[in-house]
């Protein structure tokens, strides 16, 4: 954290935010989870420990969700975690993954499932002791465990697909993206719909809690061009990066600015298209908690494809924004008000890299759409918000003291 603290040295206010969340939130301590404390586990602490494990970040705004959600929304992430394993791992015979990932959703309600050769780390001990993920996922109310079965069936049936087919042309980013996050964004929706804090509606919103994943998963793809090209795997479509080399490691191994910038510009504008839908969507939900919920991940999203944007860092190291300012999202988001605010804010970063002779046009005309759509209050929430203080006084107080003490 030190290192992240010096970084953030130029706005003090990211500073503070990052010892406000740090200090104000219950968060689990690091290291892996030894097989002995794993076995005094009941399946809820398990799941919740796990939880922490695979995903820190997502694991903070989980736990943050209303009562009714938590513990769904909590099991349809472990859920799918365990079927990307299955994906990620390159070494299971391939026969055997198809096989598994197209019939991973009827495992959840087989007693006692669980893979032992599957995965490394914490994903691992995740699928080691699936068991306790299909115990709670069985404790699910019934339209619950509907939806996370549905989903995960699909899921499956398209990871199945990219197994065995490349991600050629912008059809099968946009499909390969849909299977692997779409759906996620199509699944929550009917979860929020049917715990009946959202508007039943939400859950047939298909094109925009599409748009509310692609938007993610893209700004993921862009950014982990080196890790992905590294270990042979590759996300770009031809289609595109065909147009600017010829081998899609030349963005690595040769410093061609303008071809490289060049594909990279038109997969940032690419995801950036999809911000309309999630302005959109975000603007009808109504329970503040499923709304930051969903939003911190959209504003992280904008934020990244900023930082990247016109950034050869992409092709050298991993590109990522500072912890700061992430402390400082997670921390302002509470209504539409603020993402309109912190959406025009990157937008306008954006603006200011796009070169003066018209290069990157469509990259220009769509940062002013998004620009205009922001700024005239188009999408205000659907009902009230009201602006909660999300850690309250008595957290900000305690902030200063640990800060104190930090610095110790
Ligand atoms: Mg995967």
């Amino acid at each position: 954290m030190l290192s992240d603290l010096v970084r953030s040295l130029v706005s003090p206010d990211e500073i503070y935010s990052m010892l406000k969340l740090k200090y104000s939130l219950n968060t689990q301590p690091t290291g892996v989870l030894s097989l002995q404390s794993i076995a005094t586990m009941d399946s809820y602490e398990f799941c919740y420990a796990l939880l922490n494990k695979v995903s820190r970040s997502f694991a903070m705004v989980i736990q943050e969700l209303p009562e009714e959600l938590r513990h769904p929304v909590c099991l349809f992430y472990l859920v799918l975690r365990g079927l990307d394993t299955v994906e990620d791992d390159m070494a299971y015979p391939l026969e055997k993954k198809l096989k598994l990932l197209v019939e991973f959703d009827d495992k959840l309600y087989e007693d006692g499932f669980k893979l032992t050769d599957c995965g490394s780390g914490d994903y691992k001990v995740l699928l080691e002791y699936f068991y306790h993920v299909v115990k709670e996922f069985k404790s699910l109310k019934r339209p619950y465990q509907e939806t996370i079965k549905d989903i995960c069936h699909k899921m499956g049936v398209g990871m199945a697909e990219f197994c065995q087919r490349k991600v050629v042309t912008l059809a099968d980013y946009n499909l390969y993206c849909h299977y692997v996050a779409g759906l996620v964004g199509i699944g929550l929706s009917r979860l929020f719909s049917d715990s009946q804090l959202e508007e039943k509606e939400l859950a047939s919103q298909e094109t925009l809690s599409n748009s509310m994943g692609l938007f993610l998963q893209k700004t993921n793809i862009i950014r982990d061009y080196l890790e992905d090209v590294n270990d042979g795997r590759i996300f770009w479509p031809d289609e595109v990066w065909k147009r600017y080399a010829e081998k899609i490691e030349d963005f690595r191994d040769r410093s061609d600015s303008q071809s490289r910038l060049g594909c990279l510009n038109w997969l940032i504008h690419d995801a950036l298209s999809h911000v309309p839908d999630c302005l959109e969507y975000l603007a009808k939900l109504k329970d503040p908690k499923v709304f930051r919920f969903c939003a911190i991940p959209q504003v992280m999203a904008f934020a990244t494809l900023a930082l990247l944007y016109r950034n050869e860092n992409v092709f050298m190291k991993v590109v990522k924004i500072r912890r700061g300012l992430s402390a400082k999202l997670m921390t302002s988001i509470t209504d539409m008000n603020s993402v309109n605010n912190w959406f025009h804010h990157f937008a306008l970063e954006v603006e200011k890299l796009i070169p003066p002779k018209d290069e990157d046009l469509q990259t220009f005309q769509l940062v002013q759409k998004i620009k205009q759509l922001t700024s005239t209050s188009q999408f205000v929430s659907s009902t009230f918000l009201t602006p909660k203080k999300t850690f309250g006084l008595v957290a900000a107080a305690g902030v200063v003291a640990a800060g104190l003490v930090y610095a110790y």
